[in-house]
């Protein structure tokens, strides 16, 4: 790995400072967070910033609480490994928990966060999947404005998203679920740790009172298209019609026909189709059945 050429460096303490840094620095700046994306693009995919501003400063930018409203909120600097063993998500959302324990290894989790997951908008972002499942809204601010967006419309291609370049992910929330909602999220790695996933499913649904009948069904799809994609066909499939493991297949061949995967040095196209149509097939019966217990068991369980 090689050293970074010389920046310039801002350490703002306020948001409007950071988001004005920007404008008046003009274009090549990028700001940092956690910078297990930035540091990595900067030492071994040859960007050179002009310059670098530092988010770690701004007040207000971590953290997850509860609104009187139901509403989770996620701070956009709150690291991968504070979602991950946070008491309040792992009781209401276990599967956006094992989306965050995804990321890396311990030492990146406890570096990465959610704002720069989101930002960096790369199509296997292991998080994005279970946020679009739960219905999730990015806030971004800048020192003009501020403005709320669906998860589900914030990435534009690999490596895009909709902000412009003095704009800052604040905050995420997920809005009030119903308790009834049952998750999972199953990332496809033949490492298994420290690697991007070659494909992501995540999955999710009420429960109906009676019959047991999925409403409100979302199939998320990662890294099989330039962006995370749901798989509408396939969740107009399941919706009002109780889970079996012959309907589970039947959907998961649907969602497979939905995913645009390319070929490259992870896998060919073919085979990530395949893996969306297993996985998504599990990621439904295994929502169903509750959260694993152990790392053990949630490997154990993934195909
Ligand atoms: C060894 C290794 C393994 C990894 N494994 C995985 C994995 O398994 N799954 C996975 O999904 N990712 C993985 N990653 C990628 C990375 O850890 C995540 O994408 C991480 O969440 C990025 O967050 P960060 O805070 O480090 O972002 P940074 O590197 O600080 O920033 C990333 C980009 O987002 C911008 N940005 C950051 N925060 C904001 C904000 N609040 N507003 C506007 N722009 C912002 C920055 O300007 C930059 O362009 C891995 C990285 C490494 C180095």
């Amino acid at each position: 790995m090689k050293r970074t050429e010389a920046f310039e460096m801002y350490q703002p303490t306020s948001l409007s400072e950071a988001s004005l840094l920007l404008k008046e620095k003009g274009p090549g700046g990028r700001f940092l967070a956690g910078g297990t994306d930035l540091v990595i693009a900067m030492k071994e995919k040859g960007l050179v910033p002009k310059y670098v501003v530092d988010l770690k400063r701004l007040p207000g930018l971590s953290g997850i609480r509860q609104n009187s409203d139901g509403s989770i909120v996620i701070g956009a600097l709150t690291t991968m490994r504070e979602i991950e063993i946070s008491p309040l998500l792992t009781k209401k959302y276990p599967f956006l928990c094992q989306s965050a324990a995804e990321v890396g290894s311990i030492q990146i989790r406890n570096r990465a966060t959610i704002g720069g997951n989101m930002s960096n908008a790369t199509p296997s972002a292991d998080v994005a999947p279970s946020l679009i499942a739960l219905q999730a809204t990015a806030k971004i601010a800048s020192f003009r404005s501020e403005r709320s967006v669906a998860i589900e419309e914030f990435f534009r291609g690999p490596g895009l998203n909709i902000m412009d370049p003095d704009e800052i992910l604040t905050e995420i929330t997920i809005p009030k679920t119903s308790p009834r909602l049952v998750g999972e999220y199953i990332k496809f790695s033949p490492r298994e740790m420290m690697d991007l996933a070659y494909v992501g499913v995540a999955a999710a649904y009420t429960v109906g009172e009676k019959e047991n009948r999925c409403e409100d069904v979302r199939i998320v799809l990662g890294a099989v298209a330039p962006t995370p994609i749901r798989a509408k066909k396939a969740e107009a499939a399941l919706e009002g019609q109780v889970l079996s493991e012959e309907l589970a297949e039947k959907v998961g061949a649907i969602a497979a026909e939905e995913a645009r995967p390319i070929s490259d040095v992870r896998s060919s196209a073919d085979y990530r189709r395949a893996m969306v149509g297993a996985m998504t097939k599990r990621a439904l019966l295994n929502a169903m059945v509750g959260p694993a217990k152990s790392w053990v068991e949630r490997r154990d369980r993934r195909y």
